[in-house]
This record gives structure tokens, sequence and C-alpha cells, in this order.
């Protein structure tokens, strides 16, 4: 049988999760909280099944969340998306990464992609006939090697992928970064996908540089967000697409045929909770006491890292640990130790051994307690 996708394995999230709980490992490795969502937004939910928001919702979303993402865009970033035409409700950011692909890839067609990534990207862009261009972030501070990205342009990229707060390294774009963007694509048609999902998980008081603060960037890209890592939960699957309406027209064609429209009673809950400013500006203080935990527990580790500047991902470098390899030590760690986290080699093309772990902190304190214990002593 001929495959679309011969040489990708199944995902390492979904691989270090089931290891995990076949090991009964504290499970630090796919990214998600173990504390409950707002009971709030829960009881909304439960409201809006009992208000009758249980058939289709409507193709591009209902428009009371639509018009409370454009309110959150604008007050945040002060760009206005109109909410009929640029704003398109998603089943989780994957499904809106998915849907822009395979939207403007046509076969042959390059996008870059900065490694490492998160892992929908290439395959994705594979399954269109689409061209991978990956360029490695440079370590240590895995910063963009614009003079690489400039090389590699030619005239057949169509699209260049960015993700800041960035999972998995937790570093974060500068205002220099996004000039720079803004000199790679004056003069060309090349898209952007700027994949903001942890746009509300970034520290110490500096700004998220979303594309949608640089007009001549916002007039080419789609903005993709996720509820999931917003409001703790990533099983709901609720995300958004921002896009000028030329795109967006098009990105709706293919929208309506893989899910055609998301969760109903979810969509009119989150209008209701986005409504309350507090509710998604509380959140890097939040996470930023879960990360200041977590690196306070493990200061004394013989690990060696960098804070985290966003999203709820911390890498931990093994280096004065051990020889092994990142994929074999994680799972040893997993089996041996049983707490679990993510290999970074596997989000290269080909691997690299960099013998670096990422390990998830949006965890209640106890479990970071206790995933601390482990790492202190090995
Ligand atoms: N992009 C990045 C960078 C992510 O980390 C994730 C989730 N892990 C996603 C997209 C997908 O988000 P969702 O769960 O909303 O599909
Ligand atoms: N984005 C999450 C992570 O990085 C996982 C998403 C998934 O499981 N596909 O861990």
């Amino acid at each position: 049988m001929r495959s679309k996708l011969p040489d990708i394995p199944t995902s390492i999230f979904a691989k270090m999760s089931q290891l995990a709980a076949e090991q009964n490992a504290i499970n630090l490795s796919q990214g998600f909280p173990d504390f409950p969502s707002s009971p709030e937004l829960i009881n909304l939910v439960t409201k809006a099944m009992k208000e009758g928001y249980n058939q289709y919702a409507p193709m591009p979303g209902l428009i009371e969340l639509r018009e409370a993402i454009s309110q959150k865009i604008e007050l945040l970033h002060q760009y206005y998306y109109h909410p009929d035409s640029e704003i398109t409700v998603t089943c989780g950011a994957t499904q809106a990464i998915y849907t822009i692909l395979s939207s403007f890839i046509f076969s042959g067609d390059e996008v870059i992609v900065f490694a490492p990534a998160y892992d929908s990207y290439a395959p994705t862009i594979l399954a269109q006939g689409g061209i991978v261009r990956e360029i490695a972030l440079k370590a240590p501070d895995y910063s963009i090697p614009w003079e690489e990205v400039q090389a590699v342009k030619n005239n057949k990229t169509k699209m260049i992928i960015i993700n800041s707060p960035h999972n998995p390294t937790g570093t974060i774009l500068s205002l220099g970064d996004m000039k720079k963007l803004e000199g790679f694509v004056e003069g060309t048609n090349i898209l952007i996908l700027s994949d903001e999902v942890y746009e509300h998980i970034i520290f110490d008081n500096e700004i998220h540089h979303s594309v949608s603060r640089f007009p001549s960037l916002a007039s080419r890209s789609f903005v993709v967000g996720s509820f999931g890592k917003t409001f703790h939960n990533t099983g709901w699957k609720m995300g958004y697409c921002a896009s000028p309406e030329r795109l967006m027209h098009e990105f709706r064609k293919i929208h309506q045929f893989v899910v055609f429209s998301v969760n109903h009673p979810i969509q009119k809950a989150l209008a209701e909770f986005l409504k309350k400013e507090s509710n998604y500006l509380s959140v890097p203080q939040f996470y930023q006491q879960k990360r200041d935990t977590f690196l306070s527990l493990i200061k004394d580790s013989r690990f060696t890292f960098t804070p985290s500047k966003g999203t709820y991902f911390q890498l931990l470098n093994y280096a004065e640990l051990t020889d092994l390899n990142d994929e074999k030590y994680a799972e040893h760690l997993t089996v041996d130790h049983k707490i679990a986290s993510i290999p970074i080699s596997v989000f290269y093309k080909p691997k690299k051994d960099l013998k670096l772990l990422r390990f998830c902190f949006a965890k209640k304190n106890d479990t970071l307690e206790k995933a601390a214990d482990i790492l202190r002593k090995l």
C-alpha cells in the first residue's frame, strides 16, 4: 500500500503519554494541565447545553465568539479582525494549521519551518506535496538565524511558519525578529503562519509580539490560537484562525469540508468567558508561578537550564548525567524512575543528539514537588 507519509512515526506525544500511563509514571511529557479548568467556564458549558446549544454551530463559528476573539486581539494588539469575514473557530489549533496548509500549499511549494518545532507542521506540509525547508534555531538561545532564512528564500517559497512563545524551547521572538521578518517578506507573496497558541503564557513582563501588531505582516498572516492552552482544557480541542478576508475566504472553503463547524455549547461558553478580560490577563502570572516553583525545586539537581520565557515547557540539559541519547534517556527515566518527558531530537530531521529533554510544568504544585524529588536524586 502506498503511504502519504511513509517516514512519519506515531507522534512523540502519543508515544510518551502511553508509556507514562503503562509505567504509572508522573507525566511531564505531553503538554496538558493536571488541574481542572475554571468551574465558572464548565458551568457556562453546562448552561449552554441546557439552553439548547446542541446542534451544529454556524460554519465559521458562533458570531458571539468571533466577536469576543476580535475584541481580545484588538485590546491586546490594536489590530481589528472583522468577526464576519476574518475569524474562524476551529477544532483546536491543530485543525487550523492543517486547514491553512491544505488550503494554500500546492505540490512543490516550499515552506520554511524552524527546528525544533511542534510536530504537526512538517507532516501536514508533506501531505500536500509541499517541501519542508527546515532551518535549525541557533543554540543556546534558539534564535532565528536570519541569514540562513534569507539564503533559502527562492521563487518557490510559499510560506514561513513562526511560533512564539516557542514549543519546545520556551523562547520568544523579539521586536528585532519581527522587523527581520518584515524585511524578509517585503516585496514577495510569502505567507506567514504564526502559531501563537502560547500567546498568554509569557513571563517576566515580556511582550508577546503577535504578527497582528505589524500591519505589513498581518496583511499576509494567519494567526493561530488555542483555548486549550489558555483556559486549561486541551481536551476540548477549541482554537481559532484569524487572517485577512482574502485568505480566510480560501481557508473556509476547506474548513467546511474538514469539520464543517466545531463544538457549539463550548463556543457559547467561551464567548461569555472571554468577556471578563481578567480570565486571560491573569494567565501569564499564573504560569510564571508554576515555572518559578518548578525551577526552584530542581535548582540543586544536576540538570542545567535557561529559564523558559514562555509556554508551559522547560528544557533541561542532562549532559552531566549520562551519555545516553535523549530518546533512550527519556525512556529510561519513564520506565526506571517513573517520570516522563519529551526528547528533543525527534523534532529535527535528521535527528540531532542534543542531551535535552522537555518537561511540562502545567501541573499541580504537588505533582511538581513529586517530579522534582525524582529529578534531584538523579
Ligand atoms: N501549536 C503548538 C506550538 C502546540 O504546542 C500545540 C499543542 N500542543 C498546538 C499547536 C495544537 O494545539 P491544539 O491542542 O489546540 O490543537
Ligand atoms: N502540543 C502538545 C505538546 O507539545 C501536545 C499536543 C499533542 O499531543 N498533539 O506537548
